[in-house]
């Protein structure tokens, strides 16, 4: 049975948490002297509002998900520092992860002393079944699923999901940071019936404010209860928030994600055809995992031609990760690859 004491640390549980004068008091007024702000009025002469209510509401129209059920991090990469150091009490419970996968999950538990488990995944990066890892994760802590995955592409289904949350003794994290160009569906569908389960997505890749950071998580409200008790009380500020406002009633986005999925595959066809491409996995994201037989030569020529690319061949022998660009950005690639095709 989910019980929330039995996963939160016991300093967080007795942490008397920081109020700020915004939530004290909380309502109209025309005279603010709570917060020592200066009173000469420009856009940014006030403290943001704590918990982002007007964000979260844009938020929860949109992903069909009640406010109490969402928390807004400075990027999803505060979302991940906060839920272990909310979940996972130091030198004692784990975090567990499936690489090749993103690395900000390790470097995080690092952080907080968290010793890594790595799992792993079966052929083509899909996930294990449950039945396969069920022994190794024995134990509290956080269990990342990146899905789509991070540097891979691959995307996870529900199901396979459902079944490792039902199965694991703390908190399942679902970093859905590429889900609007998958095909996949959102596990935010289910944190009604899995109270174990944190969904993450984030404001830095498709919706295109990777400069605002501005991330989101999605859980039961006994978590996100938890991370709002810890956050810095001003997390966001508001010229973020704004933006963010802004870019989810922008219709343009709808658009770019799909010209991103389209240009995505056109730009694996053509490269399927230099001859130095071994392989590219199936990707549900915004990037390609590019197998070369020369890897490290096509990197550095790229470099040279003022294209940088992310180089996964320590993690993965001879994979390039490539985002996918603008059809011209993407032109420009395709052709200084021709060129030094050997
Ligand atoms: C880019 C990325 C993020 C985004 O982190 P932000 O802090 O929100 O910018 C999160 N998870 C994964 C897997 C990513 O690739």
């Amino acid at each position: 049975m989910f019980n929330i004491d039995n996963l939160v640390r016991k300093n967080i549980k007795e942490l008397v948490p920081y109020s700020s004068a915004r939530e004290e008091f909380t309502g109209n007024a025309n005279i603010w002297l709570d917060a020592n702000e200066n009173p000469y009025k420009t856009n940014l002469n006030r403290y943001p509002d704590p918990y982002q209510l007007e964000l979260k509401q844009s938020i929860s129209k949109l992903k069909g998900v009640e406010t109490d059920n969402i928390f807004i991090g400075n990027g999803s990469d505060e979302a991940i520092d906060l839920l272990f150091r909310a979940f996972c009490e130091p030198c004692q419970d784990k975090a567990f992860i499936f690489p090749p996968t993103y690395g900000m999950y390790e470097v995080s538990a690092s952080i907080n002393n968290i010793e890594v488990v790595k799992l792993d995944l079966i052929d083509n990066f899909e996930l294990p079944s449950v039945e396969v890892i069920q022994d190794d994760i024995k134990s509290k802590g956080l269990l990342f699923i990146c899905s789509p995955n991070n540097p891979t592409g691959t995307s996870y289904s529900l199901n396979s999901i459902r079944e490792i949350a039902n199965n694991f003794y703390g908190l399942v994290v679902v970093d859905e940071a590429y889900i609007d160009f998958s095909e996949e569906e959102s596990a935010i569908s289910l944190i009604k019936n899995i109270p174990n389960l944190v969904v993450l997505q984030t404001f830095s890749k498709a919706y295109g404010l990777a400069g605002a950071r501005v991330g989101i998580a999605f859980a039961n409200f006994d978590i996100i209860d938890v991370l709002n008790k810890i956050k810095p009380p001003y997390n966001i500020n508001i010229l973020s928030i704004n933006a963010a406002l802004e870019v989810l009633n922008d219709s343009k986005i709808k658009s770019q994600i799909s010209n991103i999925k389209i240009e995505r595959e056109s730009l694996k066809t053509e490269l399927l055809k230099l001859n130095n491409v071994a392989n590219i996995y199936k990707s549900d994201a915004n990037f390609l995992l590019v197998e070369f037989i020369n890897s490290e030569f096509v990197f550095e020529k790229l470099i040279n031609s003022g294209i940088i690319v992310r180089n996964r061949s320590s993690h993965i022998k001879n994979c390039l990760r490539i985002t996918v660009g603008t059809q011209e950005e993407n032109k420009q690639l395709l052709n200084v690859l021709k060129e030094i095709q050997s």
